[in-house]
């Protein structure tokens, strides 16, 4: 039996190979079968890297041509009804994206992950049927290079938990199911002499109820029940399950994938999976973050475990899928050596599960050359990184013992009454949310200048061209609050983290975020300090192009943790209150510089939740008090604002409060004001702009329809509580939509006022 486990493998390519070949696909420049051979090559990459690093449990079915949960859709046969006239490989990508005809299926995060997966549609009338064609032929593929894989399928609670479902009651499906999960188990037993099958349940660690526990029990009995020659592992991640554990030890299944990195408390319940007798999939080595890992520490864990469970029955492995790490440091070749050291992304965390394994199981002393120089090479370098002057600052440090101002001066009571008198604005002031349309002009000019094609002055004068040409097409419209227009930053991390000391960035450090979507997350590996302005400059050129009042925009703490990669060495809290400082000198210059409104994005704000229950008040601590530091600065005067895209606040109301913007806009267009009751049944006093269109469509919707949401949103909160916007910002949008959009907004406000 092997002992190194992966729980399954990134797929994008190094080179991004997938995406590329996804869209030659899709824009006809490919076929469909030099698409699938670009595929099956990197399949075989793939399985390669793993065998070559001693990885003995390779996934099979953890690649995907889009997402795994669409994947589980296809396999179960639960196709909408929109989609059922076309064939399957266009209904594939059709569910995915959408097509002329019918809209694509919603698109959500995957736990606390910044990946999407495609929300299955479900309802009692569904007739399911096995299509297994996908998991067959990849098991069959990795088969004929000569890899025996593990089969990856998303487990049935974690499939059902995720889907929309016109059924109030979704566990109802699982008897419907269970079925067509037990005919797959059935195929592939037939496969091999016998076959591992890994079930990922990582609904499990967001808490069990009565419920969801009797569902276990039912589906897991059932499912270990099938053959004899099927084993199965039911994996979690992101967190611990202690609350599940219990029922899941009571089935028989074969073992268990905990991750001891995320949840420490899976400590809690080796006991349990010791009396069981089942095998533990211990997750040591971080999948979802960069950092080298230490190897020392990850030892002394499996220790800990093996002090329980005999060492017989345990597997070393990555806490979760690689899929949210990029592939390897080795092509950054652009970065300090120092801090490249101090990386590893999914290849190099192949050697490490490899290595770890090795000691744990057979000693020091098993260790060839190679082995032991890689062990005392690691260790050194964390040793010197533990001292390095990079992960230090002094003056940040001192500067957070010393601080005496926390939050900004005044209520909101006083401070809104004071703002109202100084800037002027009429009930139902008009603004949008920060972003104006990057054409492809833009994109192309910052591509230049980032390769050095054009020199930093032509364009910045590019870019001042943009803000007068946005500034112009606003007053036009007779916005009342402009913007910018944001023409300078490609997206709402990269190009603050690109002005702060702390923050690093690598040439390909790409991980996918939905189908061919990839992002390349900065990572915070220091202290975090402002080394140049954030870019107030911008705003303050915008300001002095009209008499109207520009708003300055600024992306909040949390969102530029969320988006990036963290060092793990202090804590986010921490993290989050050296960025707040930054930002709080920022505000500052910007108000010296005369912007009176100042608007802090905080769109990560509720992804940041935890999964757990009983974490959600820690965070909302630090979430809260950072948000309030990086404004401290800010004069009673100044009108702050927070962007937030996303319209479910009834479980956070309060902390949304507590967080003390004067205004917040966000996103009500695709809800209703059915959401926004829950402002009004708090007495919610701060004001509110309840997106009035949505800004992800193309639609360029009528002053009649616009007019009907407001007047549908003055039923629920005073006019002069309201402002009206665009839902979020309007930069993956064209100026030939945005404009006549905000003109009917514009027109509707004015019909509403009757002036
Ligand atoms: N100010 C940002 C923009 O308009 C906000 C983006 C967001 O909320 N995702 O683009
Ligand atoms: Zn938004």
């Amino acid at each position: 039996m092997g002992k190194t486990y992966i729980i399954g493998f990134p797929r994008i390519g190094e080179k991004r190979e997938l995406k590329f070949a996804l869209e030659d696909f899709w824009s006809g420049k490919i076929s469909f079968d030099e698409f699938d051979m670009v595929a099956k090559k990197l399949k075989q990459k793939h399985w390669n890297y793993q065998k070559n690093a001693n990885i003995e449990h390779i996934s099979s079915n953890d690649f995907s041509f889009y997402d795994n949960m669409l994947d589980t859709t296809f396999m179960l046969g639960a196709i909408p009804d929109r989609f059922k006239h076309l064939n399957s490989k266009e209904q594939y990508f059709s569910m995915a994206r959408g097509d002329k005809d019918s809209p694509a299926m919603e698109m959500t995060k995957w736990f606390n992950t910044n990946y999407h997966y495609i929300v299955p549609e479900l309802s009692e009338n569904i007739e399911f049927k096995l299509d297994a064609t996908k998991i067959i032929n990849e098991y069959n593929e990795a088969k004929e290079i000569g890899v025996k894989t593990k089969v990856n399928i998303i487990g049935l609670l974690t499939y059902l938990g995720l889907s929309k479902c016109d059924n109030s009651n979704y566990y109802d499906l699982v008897d419907k199911l269970l079925p067509i999960y037990e005919e797959l188990l059935k195929l592939l037993s037939k496969l091999d002499d016998d076959i591992i099958v890994q079930f990922d349940e990582p609904i499990l660690v967001c808490g069990a109820n009565d419920i969801l526990l009797a569902n276990l029990k039912k589906v897991y009995d059932r499912l270990g029940m099938v053959s004899p020659k099927v084993k199965i592992a039911v994996v979690t991640y992101f967190e611990h399950i202690n609350d599940s554990i219990t029922t899941l030890c009571d089935t028989p299944i074969w073992a268990i994938g905990l991750d001891f990195v995320h949840g420490k408390d899976n400590l809690q319940a080796l006991d349990i999976i010791e009396k069981s007798g089942k095998y533990l999939i211990a997750g040591v080595v971080n999948g979802r973050n960069i950092w080298k890992n230490n190897i020392d520490d990850s030892l002394e864990l499996l220790g800990i475990i093996g002090k329980t469970i005999k060492k017989d029955k345990i597997l070393v492995s990555t806490s979760c899928s690689l899929l949210h790490s990029p592939y390897t440091t080795a092509n950054e070749i652009k970065m300090d050596t120092e801090i490249k050291n101090w990386l590893s992304f999914a290849i190099e965390k192949l050697d490490e599960v490899a290595l770890i394994a090795k000691i744990f199981f057979d000693g020091f002393d098993s260790l060839n050359y190679d082995g032991l120089k890689y062990y005392n090479k690691t260790k050194d370098i964390l040793i010197k990184k533990s001292a390095s002057s990079l992960l230090n600052d002094i003056y940040i440090k001192n500067r957070i013992a010393s601080l005496d101002k926390f939050q900004r001066d005044g209520k909101y009571e006083d401070r809104i009454i004071l703002q109202r008198k100084a800037l002027k604005y009429d009930n139902l002031a008009t603004t949008t949310i920060g972003s104006f349309p990057q054409t492809p002009e833009l994109r192309a000019k910052r591509l230049q200048f980032k390769k050095g094609e054009i020199s930093k002055s032509v364009y910045e004068d590019y870019i001042k061209s943009y803000i007068d040409e946005c500034i112009k097409i606003q007053e036009d419209i007779g916005l009342d609050v402009l913007v910018h227009g944001e023409p300078e930053r490609n997206d709402m991390v990269e190009f603050f983290a690109e002005r702060l000391d702390g923050y690093g960035f690598s040439s390909n450090g790409w991980v996918q975020s939905y189908g061919s979507r990839c992002v390349k997350p900065p990572f915070i590996y220091g202290d975090v300090s402002r080394k140049d302005t954030l870019g107030y400059e911008w705003i303050v050129y915008a300001q002095s192009k009209t008499k109207k009042l520009v708003k300055g925009m600024l992306s909040g703490p949390v969102t530029m943790i969320n988006w990036s990669f963290v060092r793990e060495d202090v804590s986010k809290s921490q993290i989050a209150t050296q960025i707040a400082l930054a930002l709080s000198d920022e505000v500052d210059d910007l108000q010296k510089h005369g912007i009176k409104i100042i608007q802090v994005d905080e769109a990560a704000f509720k992804e940041g939740y935890p999964l757990r229950f009983e974490k959600r008040a820690g965070y909302e601590k630090w979430a809260v008090d950072s948000f309030k530091l990086s404004v401290s600065s800010s004069l009673k005067e100044t009108q702050i604002h927070t962007h937030m895209c996303y319209s479910e606040f009834n479980d956070i109301i309060k902390t949304i409060e507590a967080m003390d913007a004067d205004v917040i806009s966000i996103e009500t267009a695709r809800s209703g004001n059915r959401l926004l009751k829950v402002f009004k049944e708090v007495g919610y006093k701060q004001e509110v702009g309840p997106g009035i269109y949505d800004i992800h469509s193309p639609r360029v919707p009528s002053v009649e329809e616009m007019k009907n949401q407001i007047i549908a949103l003055l039923e629920v909160l005073p006019r002069k509580q309201l402002w009206i916007n665009p839902d979020c910002g309007l930069k993956t949008r064209k100026y030939d939509e945005v404009i006549p959009s905000l003109k009917n907004m514009v027109q509707a406000v004015k019909e509403i006022r009757g002036h």
